[in-house]
């Protein structure tokens, strides 16, 4: 196996040098300006000698972290690289990429001579390109978290790796998580009382019905579990991998695939682990997630800066030092087979220039699901009565299915592509509360469902809701110090109308609020006297069983919110080892595949905190089988 990354060009054209301006357009110097933002005054530094743009920085801005920094990072490089202010917006992150270009336009009034100049579009700058031939160990097609999971234990074992990344940024859907990670954890749960409702959901499971050998299996193991915790006078909340392994199953309504759950459920904390060893910190104890039905979700401590980022800078460190090359702009198109066996792939940049990559050892597809492609939605969606572009996603927008038609094209089996999930609301950056400080109101102001329910369930009863749409009412006890149980700062979102239709009010009283938003006081208070009584432990009209604060003390939150396309759970078929299986049953050599891409774990309904999980347990077992390939001798 080599363990030099073996990267070589066959054919060599690129851009080598800066594309020429006149000579003396500016007056060297370094000038500064502002643009405006999604979160307000960006300001910007230019430095010029008298022939180019040297650089272009960011001094200050308040976009939100992992949502633009597609763009902060993309836009200066492109003005430098390519001598122009015509650069694209990065799509995902148009307002951070406007405030970029027109704070650098703003400093560079004062230093050039000729602006028309600087407006000529990449094209017209372009140069011929030939393909552009590299080789290695392993190839991970896609940046985010499986992908990143991949690429760390592969070169960790080893392997020389390179990352295709078609986005100009890494972190996929990952870093804009604000969701969490589920594993059953004895340590971080043992602080936490199980309640008598948690405690019936258990006994529940363990009198449903088993649906099959897997499930009776596993019913019988969490009967000796629990019967073991109920003999020690146990009080904390129980939870194993058998009992995250039913519930993953029964949540998706059987539909999963057995064998795979059950690898998930018990490599869950290793993946926990898996994060910490390269400098992830996790909040004491867990909670449960929007839709994780137990409270085992891990939540980051925010030293990266948002949960997401948590999921994606601890390997992005650990891989600048490896032998490993992270591409950006670089769009997969289709898998080399030779034999029978995938040995590389071709794609193109985004300015256009070919490459083809091949790998001794294997390719592994961590390319994400497809909830930004609406005609894939449509042409899959069976269980939704409507998919299209009317519902916008939280996905970033890179979330196009690539992958799937890519392994397809080699031979690939698909399974469960028809399992679309919404969620009740569409965008990250509304401020969330953990789901036992949840309150959902619809414009009446009142409850409609059960907030601890399955997201689809929730997001069913959510499009009934007067036009489609409903309150998240949150207080000074969840939004504490500006900031929400999920690390969004407040203040930057108060009156921003979302590009997803969503909005984000404060009041310092709660008449003040239902003015704002346009609901009835009455109502609203009424409601939230009901809830306060569920909170000191009366039951809940809807069955809801977590429940944590009180609501009551000013200011008080509202997020106007309607369902979105959040996550698909079908995708590439694979087996326990990752390998992707062709429509025979049979692996694909040199083949690999995890993450949102793949079909098979979450079934019908994937769990709040499970999308995490999965990427980490499967990221990880790709990356490990892949490496563990015996080197093809492949010349490029
Ligand atoms: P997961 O949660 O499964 O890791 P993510 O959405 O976080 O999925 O990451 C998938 C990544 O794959 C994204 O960064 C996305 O831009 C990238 N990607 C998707 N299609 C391609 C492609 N054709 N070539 C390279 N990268 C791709």
């Amino acid at each position: 196996m080599k363990r030099i990354l073996g990267v070589f060009l066959c054919c060599v054209l690129l851009i080598s040098a800066l594309p020429v301006l006149a000579e003396g357009l500016f007056t060297p110097g370094v000038y500064e300006g502002t643009g405006t933002g999604f979160g307000g005054e960006m300001k910007v530094s230019v430095e010029v000698d008298q022939d180019a743009i040297l650089s272009v920085a960011i001094l200050s801005h308040g976009e939100t972290a992992g949502v633009a920094d597609p763009a902060l990072n993309a836009i200066p490089k492109a003005i430098v690289e390519h001598q122009t202010l015509a650069i694209d917006t990065v799509a995902g992150c148009t307002m951070a990429s406007r405030a970029v270009l027109d704070a650098a336009r703003a400093a560079l009034e004062g230093a050039c001579s000729d602006m028309g100049a600087l407006e000529k579009a990449v094209e017209e700058r372009a140069q011929a390109f030939e393909t552009e031939a590299k080789a290695c160990d392993v190839i991970v097609i896609g940046a985010g978290g499986a992908g990143l999971a991949a690429a760390t234990e592969a070169a960790k074992a080893g392997s020389s790796v390179i990352i295709l990344e078609k986005m100009p940024a890494i972190g996929g859907n990952t870093i804009r998580a604000g969701s969490a990670l589920n594993a059953a954890d004895p340590e971080r749960q043992a602080g936490i009382a199980m309640s008598d409702s948690e405690r019936e959901s258990i006994e529940a499971i363990l009198a449903a019905e088993p649906r099959d050998e897997w499930m009776e299996k596993w019913q019988k193991a969490l009967s000796e579990e629990f019967d073991a915790y109920v003999s020690a006078g146990s009080t904390y909340l129980f939870d194993s991998p058998t009992l995250h392994k039913l519930q993953t199953y029964m949540g998706g309504d059987y539909v999963g695939n057995p064998e795979l759950i059950d690898v998930f459920g018990d490599e869950a904390l290793a993946g926990v682990d898996f994060l910490t060893s390269y400098g992830a910190s996790w909040q004491p104890g867990v909670t449960a997630a929007m839709g994780a039905t137990w409270k085992r979700s891990h939540n980051p401590e925010l030293i990266y800066g948002s949960k997401g980022m948590t999921f994606i800078k601890p390997l992005e460190n650990f891989l600048a030092q490896a032998d490993c090359l992270t591409l950006t702009d670089h769009k997969a198109q289709h898998l080399i087979m030779k034999d029978g066996r995938c040995v590389g792939v071709t794609g193109v940049t985004s300015e256009g220039q070919p490459f083809e990559i091949t790998a001794s050892q294997g390719v592994v597809i961590a390319t994400g699901g497809f909830s930004a492609n609406v005609e894939m939605r449509e042409a899959y969606n069976r269980h939704w009565v409507y998919i299209g572009e009317n519902l916008s996603t939280s996905n970033h927008p890179g979330a196009t299915g690539d992958g799937i038609v890519m392994a397809q094209e080699a031979g690939a089996n698909l399974t469960g592509m028809e399992w679309i999930q919404l969620t009740p609301w569409g965008s990250l950056a509304i401020p969330q509360a953990a789901i036992d400080n949840m309150l959902f109101v619809n414009k009446e102001g009142k409850r409609f469902i059960n907030e601890d329910n399955r997201r689809d369930v929730m997001t069913k009863y959510a499009l009934d809701q007067t036009d489609s749409q409903f309150f998240l009412i949150y207080d000074g006890n969840i939004i504490v110090d500006g900031v929400s149980q999920t690390g969004n700062k407040v203040d930057e979102l108060v009156g921003q109308e979302l590009a997803t239709g969503e909005r984000f009010y404060r009041a310092e009283t709660l008449e003040d609020l239902c003015a704002q938003i346009g609901m009835p006081y009455e109502a609203l208070k009424k409601t939230i006297e009901d809830y306060n009584a569920c909170v000191d432990g009366q039951a809940d009209e809807f069955g809801r069983s977590l429940f944590d604060k009180k609501l009551g003390v000013a200011p008080f939150y509202a997020s106007r919110t309607a369902p979105c396309v959040h996550h698909t759970m079908g995708g590439i078929e694979i087996n326990t080892s990752t390998e992707v299986l062709d429509t025979a049953g049979n692996a694909i050599p040199g083949l690999y595949a995890a993450g949102e891409v793949t079909g098979g774990v979450h079934g019908s309904n994937r769990l709040g905190g499970n999308a995490i999980a999965d990427i980490f347990v499967f990221g990880r077992i790709a990356g490990q089988n892949v490496s563990a390939q015996d080197a093809l001798g492949l010349a490029a």
